[in-house]
């Protein structure tokens, strides 16, 4: 085997497409500093500055001083800490759910939350936006069932498919993302509900980007189009500033989880640290909608100034704001001289997005300012 390693490694590096784990120290807000240059950070996900807030932190230090380091087992071991309780309660306010669940990570509640579902129901199909992020693929195929991927957003698509399909299954899972990580587009929930409804299909949506980004109070998408999603996922890695996830919906499915979901049961409860973290989050974000407004002008600002240069900027509508290039080389080469002039743009390339389709992917942040969006605008100017 390790010769297959050392064997695909050299032939990934032969065509200049290794991936490699490059370190970087934070910087001023908004920047980060790599190899002693500091650069405008465009590719993270703190989309509201939210990781080094003094509120976020004093709360992560006050809960770790009283509550220690670790949670020191799993949740129904003796890992469950009044304050996994609360926080959950806290959230399940902020969704507007009947009740909420703290996950390890986004990546381990997708990966976990399928097989615990479909074990019900046997013949369970699955309809799956095609671009639906790495870890729900994983989930659906750990969970063996069927799987059928309609059209990246094509509704009418998914609603024909589930006509022809639907009756033959014995349950019906929908799954997409109300803003797509990659796309920085959106899902048109207010549709999808009904198709759901309309096909008695079970519905879950992914908010990991709308999270504290979008809707009232940051509430997501699905707080905005003002529907019942059955089970909605999100992270506290991304707007929420620290570590993380969650599920929202009924009671009754949260029980269920408790008792048939493996990424639950098996896995560590998060740490007081993070819970401090979260916790001071959810009172932080209901109030921030100065922050997202700031935050949905740049984004504007950033894809008028792309389409005004030329650049195919998707159907982006949110922070995410994806610069379409294509092939790997050159979004590659685009990536390189961006930090040159002393801009961070992560290139994304396949398998993360579709072949063809290699991409920088900007994620803006309320810290940064027009000026930060001018100099990107204008190191593209003199790069391409
Ligand atoms: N879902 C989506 C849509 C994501 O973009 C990500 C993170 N890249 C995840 C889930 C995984 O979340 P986490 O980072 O908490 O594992």
């Amino acid at each position: 085997m390790l010769d297959r390693i050392a064997a695909a490694l050299a032939e990934r590096k032969r065509k200049g497409l290794l991936r490699t784990l490059r370190p970087l120290a934070p910087g001023k807000p908004g920047h980060v500093v790599r190899e002693g240059r500091e650069l405008i950070d465009l590719s993270s996900n703190d989309y509201l500055g939210l990781t080094r807030n003094q509120v976020l932190m004093k709360r992560c230090i006050q809960w770790t001083e009283h509550l220690g380091t670790g949670s020191r087992a799993s949740r129904l071991v003796t890992g469950t800490l009044e304050q996994h309780a609360a926080v959950e309660a806290k959230l399940a306010a902020f969704k507007g759910s009947e009740a909420a669940l703290l996950f390890a990570s986004g990546w381990q509640a997708n990966a976990s939350i399928f097989k615990a579902l479909v074990k019900l129901a046997p013949g369970t199909t699955i309809f799956a936006d095609e671009v639906v992020h790495a870890s729900m693929h994983l989930g659906i195929a750990a969970a063996g069932k069927r799987q059928v991927r309609f059209p990246h957003n094509d509704l009418d698509e998914l609603d024909r498919l589930l006509a022809e399909q639907g009756p033959l299954a014995e349950e019906r899972i929908i799954v997409t993302e109300s803003v797509f990580s990659m796309d920085g587009d959106r899902c048109d929930l207010v549709r999808l509900t009904e198709i759901a409804r309309h096909h008695d299909a079970f519905l879950i949506v992914d908010e990991a980007h709308a999270t504290g980004v979008l809707g009232p109070r940051g509430a997501g998408l699905s707080a905005e189009a003002g529907v019942d999603v059955d089970l909605v996922i999100g992270t506290f890695s991304k707007a929420l500033g620290s570590f993380g996830a969650y599920v929202a919906g009924s009671q009754l499915l949260c029980d269920y989880l408790v008792n048939a979901c493996s990424g639950l049961i098996y896995s560590t409860a998060l740490p007081p640290p993070v819970l401090g973290a979260i916790d001071a989050a959810l009172d932080l974000v209901p109030g921030m909608d100065a922050e997202r407004a700031h935050l949905a002008a740049l984004a504007d600002r950033l894809r008028k100034g792309l389409q005004r240069q030329g650049f195919d900027t998707a159907d982006s509508d949110t922070q995410i704001v994806p610069l379409l290039v294509g092939g790997e080389d050159e979004t590659l080469a685009l990536a390189r001289r961006l930090e040159e002039q002393g801009v961070l743009g992560v290139a994304i390339r396949p398998p993360t997005v579709p072949p063809g389709t290699a991409r920088i992917r900007f994620a803006l942040s309320c810290v940064h300012h027009e000026d930060d969006i001018d100099c990107l605008l204008e190191a593209l100017g003199e790069t391409v």
